[in-house]
């Protein structure tokens, strides 16, 4: 469950909320850290998740959405979110042109596009840890966390729970203490720019205090903040 928390405060951070939405800026230290944690732990390629969740603001619950339970059925998304992960990845050219903004450097091209051999270091490193037994036990329970909360923010967060904004996206709290914010969908949708995810005092968004920390530590630098909002 570590492992699993620690890949989602990299893709909330780092992946949605810095490259996607632009909300804040990181230092290179940090970015690096978020890359290889991404890389060991998920595969996940960045122009990839960035290009997709891109097109699912564009397109949200329309044609085109990548992954929507509106369009698709909830059961659909929550269980199977990462086959039309897969299958929005190869819409090439949509993913180029909304990543514009996010060339690949020679990283990129020469480490982190290698899913496979990223996931077998982290595996191996796991093994090393904790034993073949162990190790594969961890790998495989991890992979189901990370899929099932993933799953459940692009399903949960579009079908059940609170719209305090007159978006089709929801609030739920519990999903947010378990996704380090994301939980907070109906607020994101509204202000995709906003690197804090709640908007009130009754809402907790525990990315925003891992921001705050590395914006105390001077490693972060919150470019972009709405506090004049609320809901209607
Ligand atoms: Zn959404
Ligand atoms: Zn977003």
């Amino acid at each position: 469950m570590a492992i699993t928390q620690v890949a989602i405060i990299a893709t909330t951070v780092y992946l949605h909320r810095s490259l996607s939405h632009r909300a804040l800026r990181l230092s290179p230290a940090v970015e690096m850290c978020f890359r290889s944690i991404l890389w060991l732990t998920t595969g996940i390629k960045r122009q990839e998740w960035v290009g997709i969740h891109r097109l699912h603001h564009a397109y949200t619950d329309v044609e085109g959405d990548p992954h929507s339970p509106v369009i698709e059925g909830y059961w659909r998304i929550q269980l199977l979110n990462v086959v039309y992960y897969r299958r929005a990845a190869k819409r090439r050219a949509s993913i180029q042109r909304y990543t514009r903004d996010l060339p690949l450097d020679w990283l990129d091209r020469n480490v982190f596009s290698r899913s496979l051999a990223g996931l077998a270091i982290g595996i191996a490193l796991l093994v090393l840890l904790f034993g073949p037994v162990m190790g594969a036990l961890i790998a495989l329970l991890h992979l189901c966390f990370y899929l099932t909360l993933s799953g459940a923010i692009n399903a949960i967060g579009h079908t059940f729970g609170k719209r305090p904004f007159d978006n089709l996206a929801t609030n739920n709290q519990w999903l947010a203490l378990l996704t380090f914010g994301e939980g907070l969908h109906n607020n994101h949708h509204e202000l995709p720019t906003s690197a804090k995810l709640s908007t009130s005092r009754s809402q907790v968004d525990p990315g925003w205090y891992f921001i705050l920390l590395l914006r105390r530590l001077g490693l972060a630098k919150v470019r972009m903040l709405r506090r004049d909002r609320q809901p209607t």
